[in-house]
């Protein structure tokens, strides 16, 4: 049909939510790393803010709803089933509000503010999937994107011995 129609019928596979920093396209590590954990010819939505998902986790409630209508319009315009959070290292956002210890205390406030933004995101919207990463900036690019742990959702089963007597 016409234009319009084709455009709206176009879906892609994933809602990559990332920094603004220009480092993290400096080299080729983000995009094998997603091409490795997702294959070749996917294609992506980006959600680019300051400091990742942070502004969903610490932001105001207009900045939050601001954030989640753009990963909205990804999810149901597009329909895609996995939303990837990419975190990174020296990130400016994080700098603004806090002095990280060391590595291991910046790697888990990263961690952190991925599993809260992944609980919102869940929350929003349940079927999709969340993954959050962890890239490593050395010399201003991305010298190696971790995984982090997202536990699933704990599932509520029904209790079946209430069930039988009610
Ligand atoms: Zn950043």
């Amino acid at each position: 049909m016409g234009r319009i129609q084709e455009h709206i019928a176009a879906t892609c596979d994933l809602t990559l939510i990332r920094c603004m920093d220009w480092r993290m396209d400096n080299g080729p590590c983000l995009r094998h790393a997603l091409v490795n954990a997702y294959g070749p010819g996917r294609t992506f939505d980006t959600v680019s803010l300051a400091g990742s998902c942070y502004a969903l986790v610490h932001g105001e409630a207009t900045v939050r709803e601001f954030f989640l209508e753009q990963v909205s319009t990804s999810v149901s315009l597009h329909q895609s089933e996995i939303v990837a959070i990419v975190q990174h290292t020296d990130c400016g956002q994080y700098k603004k509000v806090m002095t990280f210890e060391n590595g291991a205390h910046e790697f888990h406030v990263l961690s952190d503010d991925i599993l809260s933004a992944a609980k919102i995101l869940r929350e929003h919207f349940p079927n999709v999937d969340v993954h959050g990463y962890i890239a490593l900036l050395q010399d201003d690019r991305v010298v190696q994107v971790r995984r982090t742990d997202i536990p699933n959702p704990v599932v509520a089963m029904p209790n079946v011995r209430e069930r039988a007597h009610a």
